[in-house]
C-alpha cells in the first residue's frame, strides 16, 4: 500500500490504520509541507512494515523510482494543499500540487501499471481522495449524489475538481483502475489548528476571541477522520474501478452550532470561572469570499459496500476536544493574508 500525503491529517490516520490492520507494507510519500507532521506517524515509524519517502508528487522521476522500488498494489492519493482560506490568498500551490501533482501521479502510475503482470494489473487500484466541495453550494436543500454536476467555487475546490477530471480521464482513456471518493468535512486528532474545529478548540481553551465567518449559519456535514479512513479502505477493497463514492456521516451542523458545542465542552472539561461562558467569546467577522452555504451528501454508494460511520458527531467531538487538550501540536503554521482569519 502506498499513501501520498501520509504525514497529513487524514493520510496519517490512514497510515496508522493500515499498519494496525496488518498491511504487509505501508509506504508514505510526502513532501512535508507546513501541513505534514512526522509526529502524526511517529507511532508507526519504527515498524519494519512502514517506510517514509520524502517526495513531491509533482516530481515525476521521483515517483517513478518510488513505484519501481516499492511496487504497491494500491495507491491512496491524499497529498494536496487543503486549506480553502490559503487557496484564496495564494492559489498557485493549489494548482501545482492538486492538479499538476495528480497528473504526474497518474502518468507514473499508468506507466507502472502497464508493466505489471496481468494478475497484478487486475488487482491494482488508485483511490483518489476528493471532496464534496467540488459540487459547489447547496443553497436550496437536497444532498449531493454521485452524478451531481461539478460547480467548484473556491480555488481549492476548483483545483480538486481539476484533479478529479484528470483521474476520470485516465480511467476512460488508458483503463487505469482508479476510484474517486468525495468526503465531507473531517475532524479528529492531528488536524492543524488552521481548520475550524482545532482552531476553535485552541482559541476557546485559551480564552481568546472565536472568529466566526459571516452569520455562522453555513452548514457542513461532519465525519470523524477514522470513519473516513475506514471508508477509503473499504472502497479500495470493494469499489468498482472507474467508480465514484460519496463518504459522509449525515451529521449536518451550522458552524455556529459547532463552535457553541466546543465552548460547552470546554466549559465542562476545562472550566475557567474567570472567562465566564466561552460562548461569549464568539466574534462574527467578515465572511470568506465565495463562502459556500451548505454541503451535504448521500453516502448510499459507500454504505452499499458494507461501510457505515461508527461515531456520532457529539461523541466524536467530545473525544476530539479531549485529544487536543492532552496534546500540544508543535507546528509553525504560515500566516494568512489580511483578508483571512
Ligand atoms: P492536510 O493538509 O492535513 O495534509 C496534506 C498532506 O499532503 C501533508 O502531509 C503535506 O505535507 C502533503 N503534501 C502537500 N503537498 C504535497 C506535494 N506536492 N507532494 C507530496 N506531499 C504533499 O490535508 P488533509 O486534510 O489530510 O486532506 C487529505 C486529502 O483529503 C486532500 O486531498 C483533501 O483534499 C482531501 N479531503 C480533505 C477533507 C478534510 O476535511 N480535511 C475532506 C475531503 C477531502
Amino acid at each position: 500500500m502506498l499513501v501520498t500525503g501520509g504525514a497529513g491529517f487524514i493520510g496519517s490516520a490512514l497510515v496508522r490504520a493500515l499498519v494496525a490492520a496488518g498491511a504487509s507494507r505501508v509506504i508514505n510519500v510526502d513532501k512535508l509541507t507546513y501541513a505534514g507532521n512526522p509526529d502524526a506517524v511517529a507511532s508507526v515509524a519504527g515498524d519494519p512494515r512502514y517506510q517514509f519517502e520524502r517526495a513531491d508528487v509533482c516530481d515525476g522521476p521521483a515517483l517513478r523510482q518510488i513505484l519501481a522500488r516499492h511496487r504497491p498494489a494500491t495507491i491512496f492519493h491524499l497529498a494536496a494543499e487543503s486549506h480553502v482560506d490559503r487557496s484564496i490568498d495564494a492559489p498557485a500551490d493549489f494548482v501545482m500540487t492538486n492538479v499538476v501533482g495528480t497528473f504526474r501521479l497518474l502518468e507514473e502510475s499508468q506507466i507502472y501499471w502497464t508493466a505489471l503482470a496481468s494478475a497484478e494489473r487486475e488487482a491494482f487500484r488508485l483511490v483518489h481522495a476528493s471532496t464534496d466541495e467540488v459540487f459547489g453550494s447547496l443553497d436550496t436543500g437536497g444532498r449531493f449524489i454521485e452524478h451531481s454536476p461539478y460547480a467548484p467555487n473556491s480555488p481549492y475546490a476548483a483545483s480538486k475538481a481539476g484533479s478529479d477530471h484528470l483521474v476520470r480521464a485516465w480511467h476512460r482513456t488508458y483503463g487505469l483502475p482508479v476510484i474517486v471518493t468525495h468526503s465531507t468535512n473531517n475532524y479528529g486528532p492531528w488536524q492543524l489548528p488552521e481548520k475550524l474545529i482545532p482552531l476553535m478548540i485552541h482559541h476557546a481553551a485559551a480564552g481568546r476571541p472565536l472568529p466566526v465567518y459571516g452569520d455562522g449559519r453555513h452548514v457542513r456535514d461532519w465525519i470523524h477522520v477514522d470513519d473516513h479512513v475506514a471508508a477509503l479502505r473499504c472502497i479500495a477493497d470493494r469499489g468498482v474501478p472507474g467508480g465514484r463514492y460519496l463518504i459522509g456521516a449525515g451529521e449536518e451542523r451550522t458552524n455556529l452550532d459547532v463552535v457553541h458545542m466546543i465552548c460547552d465542552l470546554l466549559d465542562e472539561l476545562r472550566p475557567d470561572p474567570s472567562l465566564g461562558l466561552r460562548r461569549e467569546l464568539v466574534r462574527f467577522v467578515a465572511d470568506r469570499p465565495g463562502h459556500d452555504r451548505r454541503y451535504a451528501l448521500d453516502a448510499a454508494s459507500t454504505r452499499a459496500l458494507g461501510w457505515a460511520p461508527q461515531r456520532r458527531f457529539d461523541e466524536g467531538l467530545r473525544e476530539t476536544v479531549r485529544w487536543y487538550l492532552a496534546h500540544r501540536l508543535n507546528r509553525q503554521i504560515p500566516s494568512l493574508g489580511p483578508t483571512m482569519m
